[in-house]
């Protein structure tokens, strides 16, 4: 296996899962891939991990859609009983022509009674150039900002935090830069199951004395290889982190030439900061103040320092605050701007940095250019050859939900997002799903999200099209299709293009490069990036000059802030939206497994991924399960404020005994059906990360 003469064709792409963004060589035999090998991209190095080596026969899955769909007018009432082998009770396969034009006049209808109708939800799993054309639709076709996409669930509290006070939403530094660091933090993150191939850099840095440091509510696997494990109680970080910072400022360990020459608010941290003894701390985070003292020593005492933070950090209605503390930490021992330093949100779906640089959120055009701004928007309508459009900042993926019970919107174009499963307090999204007028969703399988639509527009999988995407390195890398979409599925830009010119948009792209050709006109980041380069090399944004690979570490000569400083921002305590009491005494956390993608969608119809994790189940601490009479493999019933699931229990030491981690892939037992829609005020990010639970043992029937 593997030798290419076995093969008919190899094409190089990216892998369409993580944030790591690996690249891969897919080869095809008799009209499908048979195999994947990592190949030497700059993320990865030749490198992959299970789910890019093993999980992309999902592509070939005989579930993929092949024709458009239309409901029936007799179909049963919407929800998610709708079994992918018997269709035709509820759907009838429609022309595209048919298709299109219902999806247009419904679209159009909408926008005549009130252009805040309709809204729309982008993907991080589609290329850059698929972003930046469904957001473009929007705010052209309908007049507003009312689009969105699923960073809004995993990162937006830390891109909040960071245009804050580093005036960039993306990473400072590679992930790879901690090969030139001497300590690092991992903090709320699983990069073993959920960035694996970034973690072999992680564990590398220890073996050649690197110094780790994991602080995380759960043990996770990371742990192994750390110097310190910090795992405080659930919704402490902000004291712990404030603690650190104390510690730092009380023994003088700052940066002081760092601070004066580049930071700004310094005097109000430091007073912030006063109160924060690790003595006071340590008790409420379930640590040592010892430890802290420690940590902060081997930080502040790094020559380089990184932190790398995950949706442990963000998913919380502090996220925003957790972030600026990261950012404090880094900015006050000097670990911004130069090798081996720097601030790294690992970003979750593989094109999630791409898709919102490139504006497919409701605050922001491309480059993360404010809606709000006069001469922002005039540029952009100006090079759309458009009128203007609403300076109002747009609704955000859980806020669109609420309008859609309170009546206002009530059409929908949904581009492989998964709502359904997705949102926090699930049923109150399924619900609003189901009472919309009008939901287009263009997917390649029936999502939980699509047995609610009106209209099912047939995609393209990522090994199928062409483009770019940009991963959490900040490097764009092309994607280029291997096989054809099955049957008449497209590529998706290609229906996004159909549609608007169906609802009277000025568009004219014969090509996805032409695309690329006007975010260029839009987007600085892009310079020195065309498309002719990256047929040949990824390249790292910002990229000085034709032949600058990139820059692998930024903000070493000042942040574009006005007066080009990064700024401290105090972060006080807030507990989380709730908290555990007699009814629900233990603590619900939900994330992902190594093994499956985010709601499942393409890992659970991967044979060999599904294969190791066929069923969902959720982790307790040994001593919890004993104490409720359950053994692992024996099913437990989870219920919160907002309902109740039916999971298989397993063991693991490494939980706290107060705490269940539930995954969020399986819709037989949906973990969001638990979930606490409570936001961070700022990145409008749910609480994923904290609900009060109670756990009981069911009697297997
Ligand atoms: Fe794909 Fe991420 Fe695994 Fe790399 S680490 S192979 S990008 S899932």
């Amino acid at each position: 296996l593997g030798d290419s003469a076995d093969f008919d064709s190899e094409t190089e792409s990216v892998c369409p899962f993580c944030g790591v963004g690996c690249k891969v060589s897919l080869k095809v035999k008799d009209g499908k891939i048979r195999y994947v090998e990592g190949i030497n991209g700059p993320a990865n190095e030749g490198r992959l991990c299970v789910k890019g080596r093993f999980g992309f026969d999902y592509i070939h899955h005989p579930h993929r859609l092949t024709k458009p769909l239309i409901r029936r007018e007799d179909a049963p009432e919407k929800g998610l009983n709708v079994d992918p082998d018997e269709l035709s009770g509820h759907f009838r396969e429609a022309t595209w022509d048919e298709a299109m034009t219902l999806a247009a006049k419904g679209l159009m209808a909408l926008r005549a009674d009130d252009p805040r109708r309709v809204a729309g939800f982008g993907s991080a799993k589609c290329t850059n150039e698929e972003a930046y054309l469904f957001q473009k639709l929007i705010r052209q076709g309908f007049g507003h900002n009312n689009v969105d996409h699923c960073t809004r669930l995993c990162h937006a509290s830390s891109v909040s935090a960071l245009m804050e006070n580093v005036g960039s939403g993306a990473v400072t530094a590679t992930f790879n830069e901690i090969e030139n660091a001497d300590v690092a933090i991992v903090i709320g993150a699983n990069p073993i199951e959920n960035h694996p191939v970034a973690a072999t850099y992680f564990k590398q840095f220890t073996k050649r004395g690197g110094k780790l440091i994991v602080m995380d509510p759960r043990g996770v696997g990371m742990r192994r290889y750390a110097e310190e494990m910090l795992q405080f109680r659930p919704g402490t970080d902000v004291s712990m982190l404030n603690a650190i910072m104390h510690v730092i400022v009380e023994e003088e360990l700052y940066d002081s030439q760092y601070i004066h020459r580049w930071t700004e608010n310094w005097d109000a941290e430091k007073e912030h900061l006063r109160d924060f003894t690790p003595e006071k701390m340590a008790p409420l985070c379930g640590i040592e103040a010892e430890q802290i003292r420690r940590v902060a020593r081997m930080f502040a005492g790094a020559k380089a320092g990184m932190i790398f933070w995950g949706m442990g950090v963000s998913q919380h209605i502090h996220g925003t605050d957790n972030s600026r503390c990261l950012i404090s930490l880094a900015l006050m021992t000097g670990n911004v701007g130069k090798l081996g330093a720097g601030l790294h949100p690992l970003r979750g779906q593989n094109n999630v940095q791409g898709a919102s640089d490139a504006g497919l959120v409701p605050m922001f055009l491309p480059d993360y250019q404010p809606v709000a701004d006069d001469a922002v928007r005039r540029v952009f309508t100006e090079i759309w050859n458009s009128e203007d459009f609403s300076g109002e900042k747009g609704l955000t993926v859980t806020e669109i939900m609420d309008a859609v019970h309170d009546g206002m919107i009530r059409g929908m174009y949904i581009l492989g997002e998964n709502p359904a499963m997705s949102d926090p307090d699930v049923e109150h999204a399924r619900d609003a799903l189901a009472k919309l007028d009008l939901l287009i969703v263009q997917d390649i399988f029936l999502t939980e999200t699509a047995n609610y639509a009106d209209i099912i527009l047939p995609a393209s999988a990522l090994y199928e099209k062409n483009g770019t995407v940009s991963n959490t390195n900040r490097q764009v890398q092309r994607v280029r299709p291997a096989v054809p979409p099955p049957g008449q599925a497209r590529e998706d830009w290609q229906i996004t293009v159909d549609l608007a010119r169906r609802i009277g948009l000025n568009w004219e792209y014969g090509d996805v490069s032409e695309v690329f050709a006007e975010m260029k006109k839009t987007m600085a980041s892009l310079d020195n990036i065309t498309w002719e380069r990256l047929e040949r090399e990824s390249v790292t944004y910002p990229s000085l000059s034709p032949d600058d690979p990139g820059q692998a570490v930024v903000f070493g000569d000042g942040f574009p802030r006005e007066g080009g400083k990064a700024r401290f921002t105090p972060a006080s305590i807030i507990p989380p939206d709730e908290t555990p009491d007699a009814d629900y005494p233990m603590i619900l956390t939900t994330g992902r497994q190594l093994e499956h993608w985010h709601t499942g969608s393409m890992t659970r119809r991967s044979k060999v991924l599904d294969a190791v994790e066929p069923e969902a189940s959720c982790s307790l601490h040994p001593k919890t399960l004993r104490r409720l009479g359950v053994a692992p493999g024996e099913p437990v019933a989870l219920t919160t404020r907002r309902g109740s699931i039916r999971i298989m229990a397993r063991a693991d030491r490494a939980i706290a005994e107060d705490m269940v981690f539930v995954p969020f892939a399986y819709v037989e037992a949906a973990a969001n059906v638990l979930t606490n829609p409570a936001l961070d005020p700022y990145g409008k990010i749910p609480e994923f990360k904290f609900a009060a639970v109670r756990v009981e043992k069911v009697e297997d029937t």
